[in-house]
């Protein structure tokens, strides 16, 4: 930080009366963040020291300038603001709303690292965008001119979505095929509609289509087209089919029923929201209305199936967690979310059994405490001899992680490398991998991760795909010859 930017930080931060602040803080942290009147957005956003050490930035996957956008949207200049942030991400609405921004850009904001709370950047980027479409500034994708080849991406996500964006800007016929019903992948059935309003996503996949993408919705790639048919018929192909085969937990009464992989529970509940009918929602076994509900499991997905319980109706909602708080995975911020609402976190418990006659009633299990670290550097849960105790439970949600399916048998192609854990291996600089020609990008190659991060592959692989499709432009006069 420059001594000049130093002494502009200090003077605004002993401005900021404190109150203002916990007032502000408080209003940015609701979920589906209440709209920002255009003058809250550019005080909160003035609160930008303009530090010089752009550390937001640099921890913003996308790089994003928000710097720049922050002082545009204190000056009023709210278009500009909108541009320069859409520069560098493709769905800035959408990071705005569920970035876990405590652990990226506003975790690492100069202002709360101080002391002062940070700049609440997450808010406003969404804000700006939810602003553009409104005011009639996000323009329709109108490539300068169209060219001859053309693009095969499989996964309608935020990776998959990102790289068409891209591709199709640059004049590609952009063919986007998905086995879900809907454009967005985890956006629309993972992700909760209390963070994230699927008439968001939707308005994302109308402008794509507009663009000139073309979707081939319920087209499963390897059942109903095979993969070498889609080589055959376009240029390059992008595998950007995320990872959803649910880590399981093999104890005794694992058969019994009501004990859903949170996927199946999540999925189940935004397509009510959506205006679905879900048989197994309405027969109850997909409902936690008036339910005693147990989530194993302590990553962002737990804290997505115990907010969503919250929000159905149920009797009680427990969390359990084989670790303490400080290590659980999931986002701080996710965790006193679900505090606040009255989710009870049973820590350092792991489970032993289900109990039930047909359907489980309880869950036991032992009380661990945390032994040295393992290779990770976490230290290692380890069972407490006799603590074992039982849960009570009508719905017992297994939200535990998510592996990569077996996409080589999926899709007949033996040849395509996979690492040790199932995700598609590439080459790190180009997205592509030891196929030429084809490229994968977003949760396929990273495994579970986040949707910013998706996008950046996607966008990384759309400018390979886009470098590859010229080389093979330029060498085909010649082979022609
Ligand atoms: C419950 C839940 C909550 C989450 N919450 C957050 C959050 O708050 N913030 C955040 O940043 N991240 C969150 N994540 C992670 C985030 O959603 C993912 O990292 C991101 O969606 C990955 O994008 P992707 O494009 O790689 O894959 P996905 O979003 O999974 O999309 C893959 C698409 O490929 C399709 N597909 C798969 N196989 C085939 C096939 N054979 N043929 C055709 N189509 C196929 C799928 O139907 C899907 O539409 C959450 C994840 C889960 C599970
Ligand atoms: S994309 Fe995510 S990390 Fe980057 S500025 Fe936006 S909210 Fe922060």
């Amino acid at each position: 930080m420059t001594t000049e930017n130093m002494l502009k930080f200090v003077t605004r931060a002993a401005e900021m009366p404190e109150k203002r602040d916990e007032t502000i803080r408080r209003e940015d942290f609701q979920e589906i963040y209440a709209r920002y009147a255009p003058d809250a957005a550019a005080s909160q956003a003035g609160r930008c020291s303009q530090c010089g050490v752009p550390f937001c930035q640099i921890h913003c996957p996308l790089q994003n300038n928000i710097p720049d956008w922050l002082m545009l949207t204190a000056e009023g200049r709210l278009e500009e603001a909108y541009e320069v942030s859409a520069e560098t991400n493709t769905f800035p609405e959408i990071c705005g709303r569920i970035c876990p921004q405590d652990r990226l850009c506003e975790g690492n904001c100069v202002i709360e690292q101080s002391g002062h709370g940070t700049v609440t950047i997450g808010s406003i980027e969404k804000y700006l965008t939810d602003t553009a479409f409104d005011e009639g500034w996000v323009k329709p994708i109108r490539p300068l001119h169209q060219r001859d080849q053309s693009v095969a991406i499989i996964g309608a996500g935020p990776g998959g979505l990102a790289a068409a964006e891209r591709l199709r800007r640059l004049g590609y016929d952009v063919h986007v095929y998905d086995r879900y019903d809907r454009v967005g992948g985890l956006l629309v059935y993972g992700i909760p509609g209390f963070k994230l309003e699927k008439d968001i996503v939707q308005k994302r996949h109308d402008w794509l289509q507009d663009g000139g993408i073309h979707f081939h919705l319920n087209v499963d790639i390897g059942n109903d087209i095979s993969f070498s048919e889609l080589r055959e018929k376009h240029d390059t192909v992008l595998i950007a089919t995320g990872v959803y085969k649910a880590r399981d937990l093999q104890v005794p009464g694992r058969g019994l029923g009501n004990i859903p992989a949170a996927m199946d529970y999540l999925t189940a509940s935004n397509r009510v929201g959506l205006g679905d009918t879900v048989s197994a929602f309405d027969d109850g076994s997909l409902n936690a209305k008036d339910k005693n509900i147990v989530v194993i499991g302590g990553g962002d997905t737990a804290m997505d199936c115990v907010r969503t319980a919250v929000r159905q109706g149920a009797r009680s909602v427990k969390c359990l967690y084989r670790r303490d708080k400080a290590n659980m995975p999931g986002s701080a911020r996710e965790v006193a979310n679900a505090e606040e609402e009255g989710v009870e976190f049973v820590w350092l418990s792991a489970p032993e059994a289900f109990l039930g006659d047909e359907t489980v009633k309880a869950v036991r299990v032992a009380r661990m405490r945390l032994g040295l670290p393992d290779s990770s550097g976490r230290r290692s849960p380890e069972p407490i001899e006799g603590s074992s105790e039982n849960h009570d439970c009508d719905l017992a949600i297994l939200a535990l992680g998510f592996d990569p399916e077996d996409l080589p048998t999926l899709f007949s192609e033996p040849g395509l490398p996979v690492t040790r854990w199932g995700t598609v291996k590439v080459d790190h600089q180009t997205q592509m991998t030891a196929m030429p020609g084809v490229f994968a990008a977003g949760d396929i190659v990273r495994g579970a991760s986040l949707v910013v991060w998706a996008i950046r592959d996607g966008r990384d692989a759309a400018d390979s795909m886009h470098a590859f499709m010229m080389e093979q432009a330029k060498a085909a006069p010649a082979a022609a010859e």
